[in-house]
């Protein structure tokens, strides 16, 4: 078995990839150490995400739940509305009857801390403004240098840093996320009543926009709008900017839904960034180096399962390595279990950003955002050996 403590791996980015990664090969028995670059917790002001049952799902086999369900809050229901305000369907959402497989919304920093709390609390060594400049792979050991100028070796080096990862660049120099045709604006309005009820996500197909919001039990309302066109210019794939409501306002007006009413809301600038994507089969490993999470498969955000899909990633690379031989056959199996989910995501959100794919219709049996999938199921069952085929 590969997952013994004597091997040692590096895992370079503590978000949210890289934090259930580190909790998943400690579970596995490996030593573990985190590098990651900022120096402190994210503050991202306003962003914010949700949670999938399967991200949920991944996390309890971390036993990481609890460090979870602390912060943020249950979505039970998904309701849909048309351009006119009018309810086109309301269905529960994910595992309802389990409270801890809920769909949750989170703030995105408070997500961040929570795992990297999590991480530390276990005794696992992150330390944080340890920013990956160069990897260098041999065949004694893999070398992490850093922009401080301090090295690590060991012998596995996990990339989890993200969209714009260092770690990809070494491994795939010239392969990057593109533009999904989408901008995402995003923010949270305080005291907007009677948007929903709590524990609902409502989703609105706006004549110019893609908009969605759920209201959080303090009262204020979380939303986000996804709009067509150019891009943003250039500064960099997954940059933010700080930008006046009336950018996105007028987009809404013309619809008589509560979107545009809480954009009006919201206090200050709102969050603006590309809506970016992965190119289908870029490499993943190679040697002692392997990406996960954004940084080998970032998807549009329209279906919102980034996040969840990178939880997922952590339980079945520790799996693999516990389970698998030797580091080659475990990224090989990690890679063929992997690559089809998060690739036909890449594709499905991609194409609802782009309006080439219909947003699923929850209707639809295999569809409904209460759909179980028994394989993925499996696959992240900590107790279920992983199989080598895929
Ligand atoms: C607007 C928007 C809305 C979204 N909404 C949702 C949603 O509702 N649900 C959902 O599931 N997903 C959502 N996502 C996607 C989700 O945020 C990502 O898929 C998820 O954060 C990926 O986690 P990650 O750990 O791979 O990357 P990140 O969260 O980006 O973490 C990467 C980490 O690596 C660190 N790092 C970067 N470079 C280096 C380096 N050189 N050295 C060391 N460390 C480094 C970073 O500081 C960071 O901490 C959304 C994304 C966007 C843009």
């Amino acid at each position: 078995m590969t997952g013994t403590a004597a091997t040692r791996v590096l895992v370079i980015g503590g978000g949210i990839a890289g934090s259930a990664a580190a909790l998943g090969l400690r579970r596995a028995g490996l030593d573990v150490r985190v590098y990651e670059a900022h120096s402190g917790a994210d503050q991202d002001i306003g962003a914010f995400l949700t949670l999938a049952s399967t991200g949920m799902r991944a996390l309890a086999q971390l036993d990481a739940t609890r460090a979870v369900t602390a912060i943020g809050f249950p979505l039970t229901s998904l309701r849909l509305l048309d351009a006119e305000g009018a309810e086109l369907a309301h269905v529960p959402l994910g595992e309802v009857a389990e409270p801890d497989l809920r769909y949750r919304c989170l703030r995105r920093g408070e997500l961040n801390s929570a795992l990297q709390q999590e991480v530390s609390a276990r005794g696992i060594r992150l330390t944080h403004g340890a920013r990956l400049t160069s990897v260098t792979d041999g065949p004694y050991g893999v070398t992490a240098r850093f922009a401080d100028g301090t090295t690590a070796t060991g012998d596995l080096l996990i990339g989890a840093d993200g969209l714009n990862s260092a770690v990809r660049r070494a491994l795939s120099p010239g392969v990057r996320p593109g533009y999904a045709g989408q901008r995402v604006f995003y923010g949270r309005t305080p005291g907007a009543p009677g948007t929903g009820g709590s524990g609902v996500i409502t989703m609105v197909r706006g004549s110019q926009s893609a908009f969605g919001y759920a209201e959080a039990p303090t009262g204020e309302t979380y939303w986000f709008a996804r709009v067509g066109g150019d891009p943003l210019p250039e500064r960099g794939p997954g940059a933010r900017s700080a930008v006046p409501r009336e950018e996105l306002l007028p987009l809404l007006r013309a619809d008589p839904t509560p979107a545009a009413a809480l954009v009006a809301g919201c206090p200050g600038p709102v969050m603006v960034t590309n809506a970016t994507e992965m190119p289908l089969g870029a490499r993943w490993h190679t040697g002692r180096v392997l990406l996960i999470g954004d940084a080998a498969h970032a998807a549009s955000p329209a279906t919102g399962q980034g996040a969840s899909t990178a939880l997922e990633d952590a339980v079945v690379l520790a799996k693999a390595l516990r389970d698998l031989p030797d580091a080659a056959r475990a990224f090989g199996a990690y890679e063929r279990h992997r690559r089809p989910r998060v690739e036909h995501n890449i594709t499905v959100s991609g194409g609802m950003s782009r309006g080439t794919h219909a947003p699923a219709r929850p209707a639809e049996p295999n569809h409904r955002p209460d759909h179980r999938d028994e394989g993925l199921i499996r696959q992240l069952a900590w107790d279920t050996p992983l199989s080598e085929e895929g």
